[in-house]
């Protein structure tokens, strides 16, 4: 049996008065390892909170989240980061002065002492080889050509290919993308969804949030539907298509 690398159990989070997660009960529920899980709902569902409360970006008011067996709300951040958890945020986050190639570089340093050499151009020569996986990171997401341009010149889509070469330069075992499809036109959709596939295939976790359904339930192996921060269903793409709570809360009925 393959053992949970994640776990929600009884989570609650509350902004102010909202309890924008939870519900009632709380929100539960399990992530095998290898899984690629789509996490679905309506706006407003608490699809961002939840991915906030499963990277320790947030800590739930009540029950908890573990992720490799550890409790994020009581981990430090460098612990969470030895997790190998990677996420891109619904806006992407990007250094627009610097170059495709320095944003990726300064990707891979979780403590941030690369950014000043990158503004300052001074590399330290052991960055070669960080250079070359950055480089091979790029091609794989298709932006082998954009890599010395800034980043303020990339269309969104590119902006979006780039967030995902800034986790993957990191190796992560568990992924996490926040709606990866948005701004993004449909060729590079396409591309995309290879991507998303080859890294599943390499054994990664994946969770991502999507309003782009079509684009989810053809390459995700599980599903979970978030309504009013509850659990309205889960299950294969196939019982979550066939599910009638899915297509009243989709139709809004
Ligand atoms: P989704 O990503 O599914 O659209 P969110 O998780 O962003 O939903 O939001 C869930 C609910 O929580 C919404 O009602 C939203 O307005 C509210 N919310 C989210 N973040 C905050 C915040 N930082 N402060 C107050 N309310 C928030
Ligand atoms: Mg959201």
């Amino acid at each position: 049996m393959t053992r949970d690398l994640l776990v929600v159990d009884r989570v609650i989070k509350r902004f102010g008065g909202l309890k924008a997660v939870g519900g009632d009960d709380g929100l539960s529920f399990t992530v095998p390892e290898g899984t690629f899980l789509g996490l679905i709902g309506p706006n407003g569902a608490g699809k961002s909170t939840t991915f906030n409360l499963i990277s320790g970006v947030l800590k739930p008011d009540e029950g908890k989240v573990l992720l490799d067996g550890v409790d994020l709300a009581k981990a430090r951040a460098s612990e969470i980061a030895a997790l190998g958890l990677g996420r891109t945020f619904q806006t992407p986050r990007a250094f627009p002065s610097l170059s495709v190639l320095d944003n990726v570089i300064v990707g891979a340093d979780s403590a941030g002492e690369r950014v000043g050499m990158a503004f300052s151009g001074r590399w330290r020569d052991s960055e070669g080889a960080l250079r070359d996986k950055a480089a091979a990171v790029l091609a794989r997401v298709g932006l082998s050509e954009r890599i010395n341009d800034h980043v303020g010149s990339l269309s969104g889509g590119e902006l979006r290919m780039l967030e995902v070469a800034r986790q993957l330069v990191r190796d992560p075992k568990i992924l996490l993308l926040d709606e990866p499809t948005a701004g993004v036109d449909p060729s590079l959709q396409s591309k995309l969804s290879n991507i998303l596939v080859d890294l599943h295939a390499e054994g990664r976790t994946l969770i991502v949030v999507e309003h782009n359904l079509h684009f989810l339930l053809r390459i995700a192996d599980r599903v979970v539907v978030l309504q009013n921060g509850q659990l309205l269903s889960q299950g294969t793409p196939a019982e979550i298509k066939a599910d009638e709570k899915v297509i009243t809360a989709y139709l809004g009925a």
